[in-house]
């Protein structure tokens, strides 16, 4: 069955000075219960107004949006706003009150929905172990890092059950690392919960490693939907053919990935560093100290090119010891994951 439907919608915005923007065109969709739903496209395509749509924060110029079976045009007032307890939004910049604790802002429709303070307690603890906050309640937000907002923010955004959860750009902000935890959490909230997810992201590895299926958008057109597997395998329109092409020239490739995991099995780390160490000779000196040697992973390095953190996957041929000492020095300056 399906949970949102989107039929001949198009939407322009207009001016005071007159000028139209066509934000949508004609776009049809359907996204089913349950499913994970990406829509991907570069930036100014209409994936924010798409997505806006589905809550009835934008009103189609023309055609229908229609959840769970109701037509979105003639919901107002108290409908609408049952309606919007049933939907989710996290958001880039995480959005959350900065005079609040984390409690306090997972609280908000907990309140909103009018739940007595009991039972909102704990739902909220619930919730906090679920994103993995667990001893974060009475912290606020400027104590937390980005990945920390956003477990914030979708822990506020799943707080009232929501049957669909709607995610704009929620990885824009973090690190490549960062982003592959919160990936994971939204996966989550889809298993769990069976809670309907719909993706916007400019970026092909977050739907590559989340969505079931893919609209990509270009110019307010749908140009093309279909599984991301054969999306990304098989890209028809030459909109997608780009976004996949700037995507694999980055990524490792299957036979790489093999071939990596194959050697280096337990010596292949990704560590998140600061300017600072990113240039090599912190990192040489601590090698030859440790007597390890070490490659950046081609791949690695070309995938975070232009982020503000540093990242760097690096390959460590040593003895096991040797290459546990250095991991933990290093892990003294920044931030290393295993894979
Ligand atoms: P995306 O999310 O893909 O970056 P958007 O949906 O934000 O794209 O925007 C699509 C187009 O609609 C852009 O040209 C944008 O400038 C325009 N647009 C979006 N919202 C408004 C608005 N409230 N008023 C005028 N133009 C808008």
């Amino acid at each position: 069955t399906d949970r949102i439907v989107l039929s001949g919608v198009s939407k322009t915005f207009t001016t005071k000075q007159g000028a139209t923007t066509a934000a949508l065109d004609d776009v049809n969709l359907s996204v089913g219960a349950g499913e994970i739903f990406g829509l991907i496209g570069r930036s100014g395509a209409g994936k924010s107004t798409l997505l806006r749509m589905i809550n009835a924060l934008e009103r189609p110029t023309s055609g229908t949006v229609e959840v769970d079976g109701v037509d979105l045009a003639g919901v107002t007032g108290d409908r609408l706003r049952r309606l919007r307890h049933g939907i989710g939004m996290v958001f880039q910049q995480f959005n959350l009150m900065n005079s609040r604790t984390v409690y306090g802002n997972i609280a908000v429709p907990l309140q909103l929905a009018g739940m007595k303070e009991a039972q909102i307690s704990a739902r909220v603890s619930e919730l906090l172990d679920f994103v993995g906050l667990g001893d974060k309640a009475f912290v606020k937000p400027r104590q937390l890092s980005g990945g920390q907002k956003q477990r914030v923010g979708i822990a506020r955004a799943i707080a009232n059950r929501p049957s669909i959860l709607l995610s704009d750009e929620a990885t824009s902000a973090l690190d490549p690392q960062t982003t592959g935890d919160i990936v994971d959490l939204l996966r989550s909230v889809n298993e769990e919960f069976g809670i309907t997810i719909v993706v916007v992201t400019h970026e092909m590895d977050v739907v590559s490693r989340l969505a079931d299926r893919v609209a990509i958008l270009s110019a307010g057109r749908v140009v093309e939907t279909g599984e991301i597997q054969q999306i990304l395998s098989r890209p028809a329109h030459p909109v997608t053919a780009g976004l996949v092409e700037s995507y694999t020239r980055t990524a490792l490739t299957e036979a790489e990935k093999t071939q990596l995991r194959g050697e280096f099995t337990d010596h292949r780390i990704s560590v998140t560093v600061d300017d600072t160490l990113v240039g090599t000779p912190v990192l040489s000196r601590l090698a030859r100290a440790h007597a390890v040697d070490f490659s950046i992973i081609q791949g690695g390095v070309a995938r975070v090119k232009n982020h503000p953190y540093g990242q760097l996957s690096l390959a460590l041929y040593g003895e096991d010891r040797a290459v546990e000492a250095f991991v933990a020095e290093l892990g003294a300056q920044a931030e290393v994951i295993r894979w």
